[in-house]
């Protein structure tokens, strides 16, 4: 009898992986098809200034709505397109899209508004990057100032030599260069000096549970990026607590649900209106007082 629930649960076990990885395959099937037909979307999430409060600028965050599955995350659909071979050209169309969107926003009213954009590692491996990222900005009309780019430690150990020559290239542009979920992976403090870089985020892991130790952590993370002139920014900021924490130690800016979680591009407009407003009537009232 044992051997028979043996063998039972070894056909179990084979029949669920088995559609595990049948469901993968039909996912990277559907994401062909959808990406085709026009199924992503970019959501944008604020980020803004310690000191003022204002918000300064937009991490774009992909999404997939899907016909039937609804609104998948980045996570799940991310390494599916770096797998089946279509994260350079995913990541292209996110690009261009963020940069026709914060041109909008800039002609409207927010004209020093930046947009940052993720990477994934795999777009690094590609030398003709540069060049489809300047064709990006011309072809839209934005400043290579205005755009920020987020890489994670994975793109960076591939081949270290090959990704600062590729930075070199976009900070000639005038882009800046962001290290993304930084103090987790392989995140090494090297990595700070080596590359050249603008920003550093620190991951929103030290941030939300925030014991002795991670205190410890982001106080030096932010000592060290501010010796080497890089700007730092706090990722997960849920809670006043958190967002007190971070001034206290001289975070530059924030980012986190406690600001506004991502928002597609009709509702980020708006946050944005009503911000500027209320950040005109804060201005006003200081002019009044003083
Ligand atoms: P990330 O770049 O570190 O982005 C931050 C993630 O934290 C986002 O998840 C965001 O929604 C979430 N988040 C922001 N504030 C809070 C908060 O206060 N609390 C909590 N619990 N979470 C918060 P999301 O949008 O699911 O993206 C996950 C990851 O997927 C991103 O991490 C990034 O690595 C990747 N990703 C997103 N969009 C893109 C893209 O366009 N291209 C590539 N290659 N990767 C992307
Ligand atoms: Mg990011
Ligand atoms: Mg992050
Ligand atoms: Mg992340």
């Amino acid at each position: 009898a044992s051997k028979k629930a043996g063998k039972n649960t070894f056909h179990f076990y084979t029949r669920k992986l088995g559609n595990v990885f049948c469901e993968h395959f039909l996912l990277g099937q559907d994401l062909r098809i959808g990406f085709e037909s026009n199924e992503l979307e970019v959501h944008y999430q604020p980020m803004a200034e310690m000191a003022t409060g204002a918000v300064c600028g937009l991490e774009a965050l992909v999404r997939w709505r899907h016909p039937q599955k609804g609104l998948i995350p980045p996570s799940k659909f991310i390494p599916i397109a770096e797998e089946i071979g279509i994260i350079d050209s995913i990541g292209l169309w996110i690009l261009r899209r963020a940069c026709l969107d914060i041109k909008q926003i800039q002609m409207r009213s927010k004209k020093g508004l930046k947009v940052a954009v993720n990477l994934s590692a795999i777009q690094f491996q590609n030398k003709n990057f540069p060049r489809q990222v300047q064709k990006i900005l011309r072809d839209t009309n934005v400043d290579g100032r205005f755009l920020e780019l987020e890489i994670t430690e994975s793109a960076v150990i591939k081949d270290a030599e090959h990704t600062i020559q590729i930075l070199k290239e976009l900070k000639a542009m005038g882009i800046q260069i962001s290290i993304d979920d930084f103090g987790t992976g392989y995140s090494s403090l090297d990595y700070l000096k080596r590359f050249p870089l603008n920003n550093v985020k620190i991951d929103k892991s030290f941030i939300q549970r925030m014991d002795a130790e991670d205190v410890i952590i982001v106080t030096g993370i932010i000592k060290i990026a501010q010796h080497l002139q890089l700007r730092v920014i706090g990722e997960g900021v849920e809670s006043l607590e958190h967002l007190e924490f971070l001034r206290e130690h001289n975070c530059d800016l924030y980012q986190g649900y406690l600001l506004s979680k991502p928002l597609p591009f009709e509702n980020i407009c708006k946050l944005l209106e009503e911000r500027s407003s209320l950040e005109h009537e804060i201005n006003l009232e200081e002019w009044r007082s003083a």
